[in-house]
C-alpha cells in the first residue's frame, strides 16, 4: 500500500466518511504559493524589535495562519502584560509589519505551485484561496501570477473571517463559499496552526514542510499526510486524484 492509500484509509476510519472524489482544494496562500514565510518573519522581528518583544528566532513560524491582530495581542500581552491593545492600534502596528514585508521586495511563487494548480484544474477541482493574511500586495498578485485559478468569490482572507486559524472558520468558510463537504475536500497547507484548522474543519488535509518545522510538528498539529516540498505534492497529486476517483475501503 502507497503512503497516499494509507493515509486516506486512515482519514476515512478517523472520520467516519465514505470515500469520495475531490471536488475542491481549499488552499492556503503563504508557504504554499508564495516563499513568502521567511520574508513574514524578518518583518515580525523588526516591529518586534522596536516594540520591545523578546521572541525565538524560528517563533513567527508557529503563528503563521493567525490573524496580525492576534499576533500583535499575544506578543504585546506576554511582553508587555497588556490586555488593553485596541483594535487602532492592532491596525497601525500591522501597518507597519506589512510595510516592512513589503520593503523586502517581490517574494517568490514556490517552486512545483503552478503545477500543482495546474493538476487541480485539468482534472476540474475548485480551488479556494483560505488566507490569514491580509496582506494586499501578495493578494493583489494572485490574479497575475496565477491567472484564472482564484476567483473571486472563492477566496477567504484575514477580512472575512472572525477566528483566525487555528480556529476552523476560515476552512469551514471556504467550504461554505464553494458549496463543498469536508469529505469531498482537501486543505493544503504548511504551518502547524494552519494544518490544524485544516484538520479541525473535518478535511483531508495535507502539510507541506516548506519552512523550518520538521514532519513531526505537522502530523502532530493533525497532517493526514505530509510533502518535503510543494514539488513532491505536485508530482504526488495526480495519483491522489485517481486514489480517490476509486477508492475502495
Ligand atoms: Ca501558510
Amino acid at each position: 500500500m502507497t503512503k497516499e492509500e494509507i493515509s486516506y484509509r486512515r482519514y476515512l476510519q478517523r472520520s467516519g466518511y465514505a470515500p469520495q472524489p475531490i471536488s475542491t482544494a481549499l488552499i492556503d496562500m503563504d508557504g504554499v504559493l508564495y516563499n513568502s514565510m521567511y520574508n513574514h518573519s524578518r518583518a515580525w522581528k523588526r516591529l518586534g524589535d522596536e516594540q520591545g518583544w523578546h521572541y525565538e528566532d524560528n517563533e513567527f513560524f508557529l503563528y503563521e495562519g493567525m490573524t496580525g491582530a492576534a499576533i500583535i495581542r499575544l506578543m504585546e500581552k506576554r511582553e508587555h502584560g497588556r490586555d488593553d491593545v485596541s483594535d487602532e492600534e492592532c491596525k497601525r502596528l500591522y501597518a507597519l509589519k506589512a510595510a516592512y514585508f513589503t520593503a523586502q521586495g517581490e517574494v517568490e511563487q514556490m517552486p512545483g505551485t503552478a503545477r500543482m494548480l495546474a493538476t487541480l484544474r485539468k482534472n476540474e477541482i475548485t480551488r479556494v484561496l483560505v488566507t490569514g493574511s491580509g496582506q494586499a500586495s501578495l493578494l493583489d498578485r494572485l490574479n497575475r501570477d496565477y491567472p484564472g485559478t482564484f476567483f473571486a468569490p472563492l477566496r477567504v482572507t484575514a477580512h472575512d473571517v472572525t477566528h483566525g486559524k487555528p480556529n476552523p472558520e476560515p476552512y469551514l468558510m471556504g467550504l461554505h463559499k464553494a458549496s463543498s463537504e469536508p469529505s469531498q475536500s482537501i486543505v493544503i497547507e504548511n504551518a502547524p496552526l494552519g494544518v490544524e484548522a485544516g484538520h479541525r474543519s473535518g478535511c483531508f488535509t495535507i502539510g507541506i514542510t516548506t519552512g523550518p518545522m520538521a514532519e513531526s510538528v505537522l502530523t502532530e498539529h493533525g497532517a493526514d499526510i505530509v510533502y518535503p516540498t510543494m514539488d513532491d505534492f505536485a508530482d504526488a497529486l495526480p495519483n491522489i486524484i485517481e486514489l480517490r476517483k476509486s477508492f475502495k475501503l
